[in-house]
């Protein structure tokens, strides 16, 4: 089953749109294999955001997802990398659709409310940089499958 990194960034948490951005994830169908609230060292936002370290926003954007708690979470599902982008919306929230999280809920490129792996390969690079393999729950011997 594919999975993706999400997390909401520290403006979500402040905002406490932890539940209301779980909650749309789950209701959608996908499933939480694993989370956490947890505070991003320097080092480990570096990594997180190695591909923009040449861009002029990367101080502010490393300053910022360090400035306090994440949620940090793996959700499974088919599809689920590319779904839970469009569940996001664009990166600047002035242009994300209504709708969408960062559409709904966000102002400003700088505090969009929520990160989300663009591909399977950043999907695995970060759920990896995020998560321990004993962090992450196993629902393929559950006998009731709603969904799948
Ligand atoms: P996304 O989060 O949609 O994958 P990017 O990977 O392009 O977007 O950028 C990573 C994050 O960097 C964005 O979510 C946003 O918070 C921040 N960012 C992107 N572009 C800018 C910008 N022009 N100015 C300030 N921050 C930016
Ligand atoms: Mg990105």
């Amino acid at each position: 089953m594919e999975k993706t990194f999400l997390m909401v960034k520290p403006d979500g948490v402040q905002r406490e749109l932890i539940g209301e951005i779980v909650s749309r994830f789950e209701k959608k169908g996908f499933q939480l294999v694993g989370a956490k609230l947890m505070n991003v060292s320097n080092e480990l936002a570096e990594q997180h955001y190695g591909e923009h370290k040449e861009r002029p926003f990367f101080g502010e954007l490393v300053e910022f997802i360090t400035s306090g708690p994440v949620f940090a979470m793996v959700w499974q599902g088919e599809n689920v990398i590319a779904t839970a982008r469009q569940m996001m919306g664009a990166t600047n929230p002035s242009d994300a659709a209504p709708g969408t999280i960062r559409g709904d809920y966000g102002v400003t490129v700088g505090k969009n409310i929520i990160h989300g792996s663009d591909s399977p390969e950043s999907a695995e690079r970060e759920i990896g940089l995020f998560f321990n393999e004993n962090e992450l729950v196993d629902y393929s011997k559950l006998i009731n499958k709603w969904v799948y």
